[in-house]
């Protein structure tokens, strides 16, 4: 049981909220869902986990909670996303639900589990478990036949609803439900009458009319603005967060509120807007139709799954925010280790403490499960990019070259190795990489004085290193570099290019005592031998 309850996190305070709103309950039930019509993106995952959090901060005072996840899976497929192959095959499934459509890449039964599966799958690697449930088993299992019966006798009441908030009132012969033609499974059908249980249609793709009993079928839909206020009273949802084009005057949910209220007998849930993810660098809202979305799994190739859960539970859902794929990276990370070192700090003045609630509570609501029983491993995002960029990315190397990695540490550090690795490769700024000499890349080039201060280096590096310290050893490169009569600036890039042939680095000190007194030496061997001919410096 956490002790930062009060701590003012926005998850808390919903949670708050939901007990004043709702009372008592034995349990509250929290809902999310999505059509699964497109690559499930980072931005959906903003509703996902905000509902998570808010179901831990209910959790955490004691409270029982059922966390639905609805796939909207019974959809209809209107759109062929561009950045799926095989675009004709799709095109031709138009206007059937999703899950008759076929996943392009050929591995799901369907287009719809395809996208499905890549959330259920990555979901438990950020701790999140929810119940899932699929609309299209839902509707095929004719579950909601009672509520469907009852939308079509209030069709006007529901008609008066709608049109309040739309420009231009709903066509004469409008009806709240869609029915998916039997025969050809295409939404291209016009209701031609309904009495009691049953309801006649006409298709016009393949020319089908037939009458269907509501409690046998599983071909008739409720229209979005009706499905949901419907699901509210079905589920008894206390909880649900919406999106802000949902939450836009007279948008579905204003019409929803009054939809379950009136039409249904029901009551709205507890909710609020969340706002749009931006990809930093990419372009404006992300839609799951555009191919430049960055995918859940995209984000956990460079972000751990605590700092993937930190970057939300530290942002309030009606902020817009950006996620990072270049320097800002870097930043994120140090923002997580420091709330991390503040949550296991002890000893603190009064405004000390009302601070650390705050990141405490945050840092709690970062993990994907317990809170581990100490502090893990801490080492600065940097100098851990410079130790992988040093021993090629092989974590276990550089974890044993730390040398103070205790066992119980070593899978989040593994993570974070893994996560770091796959920044620097595929989105690091060039000026943030590189790589130690090898022998095939040859020796470059130095002039004469440059050679000196290699040459003065190795014997120093040879000689002194292991009894200086840094920063001692600091002085003795600017007694180099007056020796060799070079600048000080000339002798770090001269420096840097022996050992990585490039003009800049990191920190040189740090970075040849890191890479050790062998390696440094074996780097400069070429202008070791220089020294020889010593005289020909001047
Ligand atoms: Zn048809």
């Amino acid at each position: 049981m956490s002790q930062y309850l009060n701590s003012g996190h926005w998850a808390d305070q919903t949670a708050e909220k939901i007990l004043r709103e709702k009372g008592e309950k034995e349990t509250y039930v929290c809902a999310s869902g999505i059509t699964p019509s497109g690559t499930v993106h980072i931005g959906n995952f903003r509703e996902i986990i905000s509902v998570d959090l808010v179901v831990r901060a209910l959790r955490d005072r004691g409270k029982k909670v059922r966390f639905i996840y609805s796939w909207d899976d019974y959809d209809v497929f209107r759109k062929v996303p561009l950045n799926m192959p095989r675009q004709e095959e799709l095109a031709a499934c138009l206007r059937m639900p999703i899950t008759l459509v076929p996943d392009p890449a050929g591995k799901e039964e369907n287009y719809a589990r395809a996208n499905e599966k890549i959330i259920e799958d990555l979901l438990p690697r950020v701790g999140i478990a929810p119940e899932y449930i699929y609309q299209s088993g839902e509707y095929g299992a004719s579950r909601y036949a009672s509520q469907i019966r009852l939308a079509l006798e209030k069709k006007e009441a529901i008609r008066r609803i709608l049109d309040a908030h739309r420009t231009a009132p709903l066509e004469e012969d409008w009806w709240p439900v869609s029915v998916f033609c039997t025969r050809c499974h295409r939404d291209t059908t016009s209701v031609l009458g309904c009495e009691d249980w049953e309801i006649q249609y006409r298709c016009s793709s393949c020319g089908a009319e037939e009458t269907l009993d509501l409690r046998k079928t599983g071909a008739v839909k409720l229209p979005w603005r009706v499905d949901w206020p419907m699901r509210w009273k079905e589920e008894g949802v206390d909880f649900e967060p919406a999106g802000k084009d949902h939450h836009s005057e007279g948008g579905s949910f204003d019409t929803a509120v009054q939809v379950v209220e009136e039409i249904f007998g029901g009551a709205a849930p507890v909710s609020f807007k969340y706002d749009f993810v931006r990809i930093k660098g990419g372009k404006g809202k992300m839609s799951s139709s555009l191919g430049e979305a960055l995918g859940l799994d995209e984000a956990l190739e460079v972000y751990q799954p605590e700092v993937t859960r930190y970057l939300f539970a530290g942002t309030r859902p009606n902020t817009e925010f950006a996620i990072s794929l270049d320097l800002d990276v870097l930043k994120v990370y140090e923002d997580y280790d420091r709330c991390e070192r503040l949550y296991w700090a002890s000893g603190e003045t009064e405004k000390e403490k009302k601070k650390k609630e705050k990141e405490a509570r945050i840092y709690e609501l970062s993990q994907t499960g317990e809170i581990p029983s100490r502090m893990p491993y801490q080492i600065p995002i940097r100098h851990l990019c410079n130790l992988l960029q040093i021993f090629a990315g092989h974590g276990d190397r550089v974890i044993a070259f730390l040398g103070d990695v205790e066992e119980d540490q070593i899978p989040r550090l593994k993570e974070r190795c893994r996560c770091a690795w796959n920044w620097i490769t595929r989105f690091a700024p060039e000026e943030f990489c590189f790589s130690l000499r090898s022998p095939a890349a040859g020796i470059p080039e130095m002039s004469p004085p440059q050679a000196k201060a290699l040459f003065l280096l190795h014997q120093t590096v040879k000689d002194r290193m292991a009894a200086l310290g840094e920063k001692d050893f600091s002085t003795c490169l600017y007694d180099i570099a007056a020796q060799a009569g070079l600048e000080s600036t000339e002798l770090f890039s001269t420096v840097y290019r022996a050992l990585i042939l490039k003009d800049k680095g990191p920190r040189l000190v740090s970075f040849l005592y890191v890479l050790g007194r062998e390696k440094v030496l074996e780097l400069l061997s070429p202008w070791a031998a220089s020294g020889l001919k010593g005289r020909d410096f001047s």
